[in-house]
């Protein structure tokens, strides 16, 4: 598939939302980008797709009314791209050279490729408690999903009691909002203090409808494949008393890990090792040539209609700069 005497003006690494974005961007400006989708490795986060293959249903990306399946989603954005004869390797890029130019990539296909211009796609992956019942009922999407905000409004929730697990922001930011649709929205939290800033603490401790369980940690997710989740286990860590909570849904909030491990600290990163944007405008990473884009360098919005949007501008902010430098 991939040329190792030829030198391609731009590889995309990573095939979510932004990555597929960039590669129709690139493609429609001629660029002939080549697309390192990925693939499973059993048990990997970084799947050809990326998050949306774990969604049922999208119902907040403009332009799909009556939502649409996150696999179906990801079927077309892949499907556009192609049409404009973007290539594609379904392989992982496990290391990359960004100490001279033209850049190289390798991949666990064996395959090795060389360009002008990279485009970094390659997400972030929310971190999972571990539990084989979380798994079960997360593929399944029958009410495991680390995004409130993707997939609270879903009628399974109305009404019915949730658990957040976690302390941190993001978990008083998703209980808060539940609080639109569930009622009581559990916070189980493993110790007896929040990570959370005192502000959004306040917001969580003050809201009647919200219950925080201290000093637990779930060990097992209840249901069945009839009816999804209908419980959790969870176990007091300084008793060691287990307990049953019943919850129509788990909602983890235990922070997302960025796909940044075969770059071997090439890029620059943020504090919270996220690829570090050199101007918040754009799709510069501290190397000239190579360009961030999706959530891989957004620990803020991590949408897919954001990821899609940095996925654009990546494009175009390569073919720009292969212009200045004689390449088109
Ligand atoms: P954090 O890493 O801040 O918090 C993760 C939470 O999950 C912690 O409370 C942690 O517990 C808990 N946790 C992690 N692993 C496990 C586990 N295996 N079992 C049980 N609990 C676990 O992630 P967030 O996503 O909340 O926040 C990430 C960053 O984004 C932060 O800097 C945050 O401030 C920011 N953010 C800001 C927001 C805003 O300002 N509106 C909204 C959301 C996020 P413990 O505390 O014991 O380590």
């Amino acid at each position: 598939m991939t040329d190792q005497n030829v030198v391609e003006k731009v590889i995309i690494i990573g095939s979510g939302p932004a990555g597929w974005t960039a590669a129709v961007y690139a493609a429609r400006a001629n660029l002939n980008p080549l697309v390192y989708e990925g693939q499973p490795t059993g048990g990997s986060e970084m799947i050809p797709g990326g998050q949306l293959m774990f969604t049922t249903e999208v119902e907040n990306y403009p332009g799909f009314p009556d939502g649409i399946d996150g696999q179906k989603m990801m079927a077309a954005f892949r499907k556009q791209a192609e049409r404009f004869d973007t290539r594609i390797v379904s392989a992982n890029v496990t290391r990359v050279d960004l100490s001279k130019r033209p850049f190289t990539v390798w991949a666990d296909d064996d395959s090795t490729a060389q360009a002008h211009a990279l485009i970094v796609a390659t997400g972030a992956s929310a971190n999972w408690l571990g539990l084989d019942s979380e798994h079960r009922f997360r593929v399944a999407g029958l009410g495991v999903t680390a995004c409130a905000t993707c997939d609270g409004a879903f009628p399974r929730y109305r009404g019915k009691p949730v658990a957040i697990i976690g302390g941190g922001d993001s978990a008083m930011e998703e209980a808060t909002y539940m609080t639109k649709f569930a009622n009581p929205v559990y916070v189980v939290h493993r110790r007896d203090q929040l990570r959370a800033s005192k502000i959004m603490q306040e917001r969580v401790l003050k809201n009647p409808k919200i219950k925080v369980i201290w000093d637990s940690v779930v060990s097992e997710v209840l249901g069945d494949n009839k009816n999804g989740v209908t419980g959790l286990r969870l176990k007091n860590v300084k008793s060691g008393q287990q307990s049953d909570v019943q919850v129509s849904g788990m909602f983890l909030a235990l922070g997302h890990t960025p796909n940044t491990g075969f770059l071997d600290g090439q890029l620059q990163t943020t504090d919270k090792g996220y690829i570090a944007l050199q101007d918040p405008y754009r799709t510069y990473t501290s190397v000239e040539g190579v360009f961030a884009v999706g959530d891989v360098a957004d620990s803020v919005y991590r949408q897919a209609v954001t990821a899609a949007g940095m996925g654009c501008k990546g494009a175009i902010d390569a073919e720009r700069w292969l212009a200045e430098h004689g390449i088109d």
